[in-house]
C-alpha cells in the first residue's frame, strides 16, 4: 500500500525527520489561503501515488498566494502524466502547499529490503534530485549503500560511515546520520517496503530537510496497522482490485492482453509464464482460491470481461477442493449475464472433470477446450492471432 506525500511526511514528523512546514488543499482557494499562511514563495505539489512529478509539471515554485492559486486551477482536477503513471495519468484531487526552501545541495536517501542479500539496504547519494533513476544505471558507484542485519538493527557508525561519504560540512553529516536513524526505525516499526527521500536536502543555511516523501507498506504487515490502513486513498487504487478485494479474490491487474481464471497462486504463476511462452502476455494474476464457490467465479470471470484489455480468457483450473463442476457452473453462470464475444479457452483437470466438462459442453456456449498446458499454449496464440487478422 502506498500513501501520498502530505501523509508520509507527516509520518516523518512524528519519527523526528525534518519536513517544511505545508498544508494540504483541494481547491484553488484553499492553496492561496495556504500560501498566505507562509511569509515566502512556496510550492505546489500535486498528489497522486506516483513521482516523476517535478519533471511534469506537477511541481511549481511560486513567490505569492495569487500565484499558488493559478497554479493550482491549473494541476487540480486534471490528469498528471509523468513517467511513472502510463499515457492516461492520474488524476489530481488535492495539492501540497508548502514553505519554499533554499536548496543547497540535494541528497538521495532510501532504504529497501535487498532481495539478494536479503537484508534491508540503505542507499544514499550526493547526486540526488530528480534523475536518480539515471545516475543508477550510468553511475551506480555513486550511491553508497549499508545493510543491515535484523537483529542487531542499525548501529550509529554505520549511519555516520553512510552520511560521511556525502561530501558534507561536520554539522550537516551529523543531522543526515540522525535522520537515517529516524528513517530506519520508521521503516521498522511500521512494516514499509520502501521508504524514500529524494532529495533530502541542505538548506543554505545548513539544514537538512526531507523535501519529498514516498513510502510503500508491506500489506502483509498493515494488519497490525490500523492507522495506517485508514490513510488508504481508494481513488488512488485500481477499481477492479478493489472490487476483486471485497470478493475476497486475488487479484492484480497487468499489462497484457490475456485475462487468466486459475485456482492457487502457484498454478497462476505457471500460467502466466505459459502465457508467456505462448509469445502472449498475461493481463492479470488471478487466483480464485482453493475453495471458490460457483458466485466467486462469476465474480472473478466478470472482473476478467470488465478489463478493457483483455483479448482471451484463459481459465486454468486443477480441480482440487474447488471441484471443477462448481468452476463449470459459475463459468456458465457468468457468461448467460454477459456479452462474451472473444474466445475463452478452458483447461479443466482433477476433481469431477467429466462432470465440469459436461457443464460446458451441454451450455450451448462456445469455449475452446485444451486437454492439456501445451495444446492451451497453442490455442492462446490462435486466439490473439485471429484477432488481430
Ligand atoms: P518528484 O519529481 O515527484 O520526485 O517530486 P519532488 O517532491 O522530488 O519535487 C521535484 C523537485 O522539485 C525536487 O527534486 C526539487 O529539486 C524541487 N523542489 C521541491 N521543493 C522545493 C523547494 O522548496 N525549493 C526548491 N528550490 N526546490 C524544490
Ligand atoms: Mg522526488
Amino acid at each position: 500500500m502506498k500513501v501520498h506525500e502530505y501523509q508520509a511526511k507527516e509520518l516523518f514528523s512524528s519519527f523526528s525527520i525534518p519536513v517544511p512546514a505545508g498544508q494540504v488543499a483541494s481547491t484553488p482557494r484553499e492553496a492561496s489561503d495556504a500560501a498566505a499562511t507562509f511569509s515566502g514563495p512556496v510550492v505546489v505539489k500535486a498528489q497522486i501515488y506516483a513521482g516523476g512529478r517535478g519533471k511534469a509539471g506537477g511541481v511549481k515554485l511560486v513567490d505569492s498566494p495569487k500565484a499558488a492559486e493559478d497554479v493550482a486551477r491549473k494541476i487540480l482536477n486534471h490528469p498528471l502524466v509523468t513517467h511513472q503513471t502510463g499515457p492516461e495519468g492520474r488524476m489530481v484531487n488535492r495539492v501540497l502547499v508548502e514553505e519554499a526552501t533554499d536548496v543547497k545541495t540535494e541528497i538521495y536517501l532510501g532504504i529497501t529490503i535487498d532481495r539478494s542479500h536479503r537484508l534491508p539496504v540503505i542507499m544514499a547519494s550526493p547526486a540526488g534530485g530528480m534523475e536518480i533513476e539515471q545516475i543508477a544505471m550510468d553511475s551506480p558507484e555513486k550511491i553508497f549503500k549499508e545493510w543491515i542485519s535484523p537483529e542487531i538493527g542499525l548501529r550509529p557508525f554505520q549511519s555516520y560511515r553512510l552520511a560521511l561519504k556525502l561530501g558534507l560540512s561536520a554539522p550537516e553529516t551529523k543531522q543526515v546520520a540522525l535522520i537515517i536513524g529516524n528513517l530506519y526505525r520508521l521503516f521498522v516499526e511500521k512494516d514499509c517496503s520502501l521508504v524514500e527521500i529524494n532529495p533530502l536536502v541542505i538548506s543554505s543555511d545548513g539544514v537538512a530537510i526531507a523535501l519529498d516523501a514516498k513510502i510503500n507498506f508491506d500489506d502483509n504487515g498493515l494488519f497490525r496497522h490500523p492507522e495506517i490502513e485508514k490513510l488508504r486513498d481508494p481513488s488512488e487504487e485500481n477499481q477492479l482490485e478493489l472490487e476483486a478485494k471485497k470478493n475476497n479474490l486475488n487479484y492484480i491487474k497487468l499489462d497484457g492482453n490475456v485475462g487468466c481464471l486459475v485456482n492457487g497462486a502457484g498454478l497462476a504463476m505457471a500460467t502466466m509464464d505459459l502465457i508467456k511462452l505462448a509469445g502472449a502476455a498475461p493481463a492479470n494474476f488471478l487466483d480464485v482460491g482453493g475453495s471458490a464457490n460457483e458466485e466467486m467465479i462469476q465474480k472473478g470471470f466478470s472482473l476478467l470481461l470488465s478489463d478493457a484489455d483483455v483479448r482471451a480468457v484463459f481459465i486454468n483450473i486443477f480441480g482440487g477442493i474447488l471441484r471443477c463442476d462448481i468452476l463449470a457452473r459459475g463459468i456458465v453462470a457468468a457468461v448467460k449475464h454477459l456479452e462474451v464475444n472473444i474466445p475463452v479457452i478452458v483447461r479443466l483437470e482433477g476433481t469431477n472433470v467429466e462432470e465440469g466438462r459436461e457443464i460446458l459442453a451441454q451450455s450451448g456456449l462456445e469455449f475452446l477446450r485444451a486437454k492439456d498446458l501445451n495444446e492451451a499454449a497453442t490455442l492462446i496464440a490462435q486466439a490473439l492471432r485471429g484477432g488481430e487478422e
